[in-house]
């Protein structure tokens, strides 16, 4: 199946049928609602986006389910959505106080591990965040030859992790994190609600296009022929136009309440 335009008639009728106040807004952050920047650490909203999920953030519930931990999604974001969960879908706000200490416990053992096996590689990052482990590698020389070492270390860690894929990074969770897509569906059963729209343009959004849930409206950023979501935005630039889309609808739904 290949994913449609949203922005067609078509495209925008089916959104319009889905978004509601009773509807989970979920999204993924970088590449989705932060363009993708070359150094991973500069990255933030454009203020005209950051101002739009705030108006939508006061008709609706808003998620955002990241690959960063939330406090540097929450610096990101410069505002506070309703629920923002960390670490692709295993860091949850309740955890705050006493981070999971199970899961931090193994995964800075990982770290450990992998230090010692990959700390000399040229271009390999190590990034420890709690609830998961990051290994980037797009700073490497050559970067098949680091990523044929990171699977070799890989292979050698006790008991071994869930692993989800990115560009340029491999990341390593405990097996029984949630995944993005089991974290959206604890989200909306969280909220009490039926509905959700996520949007995301990355393999571990994946996870909840792969839900096939018809509950779930996916939208992917970016024309991608192998996603499972039924819809698809040309690039991140065009995430704007869909949050003032979501507003239009959801501030159109209120008007008519409030007339009838
Ligand atoms: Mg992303």
């Amino acid at each position: 199946m290949t994913a449609t335009y949203l922005f067609t008639p078509e495209g925008l009728a089916a959104l319009t049928r889905h978004a509601a106040t009773d509807t989970l807004f979920a999204f993924d952050l970088d590449g989705t609602l932060a363009p993708i920047v070359a150094d991973y650490s500069a990255a933030q909203l454009d203020e005209p986006v950051r101002t739009a999920l705030g108006r939508l953030v006061k008709l609706a519930k808003v998620a955002v389910i990241t690959g960063r931990s939330r406090k540097d999604a929450l610096t990101i974001l410069g505002l506070e959505p309703h629920l923002l969960v960390g670490n692709h879908g295993a860091e949850w706000p309740a955890r705050e106080g006493a981070r999971d200490r199970q899961q931090t416990g193994l995964c800075s053992k990982w770290r450990d591990r992998l230090s010692a096996m990959l700390g000399q590689v040229q271009g390999v990052e190590i990034e420890f965040k709690g609830e998961s482990v990051s290994l980037h590698y797009r700073k490497a020389d050559d970067t098949e030859k680091a990523l044929a070492l990171i699977n070799v270390a890989i292979e050698k860690l006790e008991p071994g992790p869930k692993r989800i894929g990115g560009k340029f990074v491999v990341n390593l969770l405990p097996m029984e994190a949630l995944t993005k897509g089991e974290a959206l569906v604890a989200a909306m059963a969280s909220f009490g609600l039926k509905r959700a729209i996520f949007s995301g343009d990355d393999l571990t959004d994946e996870e909840v296009f792969k839900l096939k849930n018809d509950a779930v409206f996916g939208i992917h950023i970016g024309k991608d022929d192998q996603t499972a979501a039924p819809y698809y935005l040309n690039n991140q630039s065009e995430l704007l136009g869909l949050l003032n889309a979501m507003v239009g609808i959801l501030e159109t739904e209120r008007n008519v309440q409030d007339t009838a």
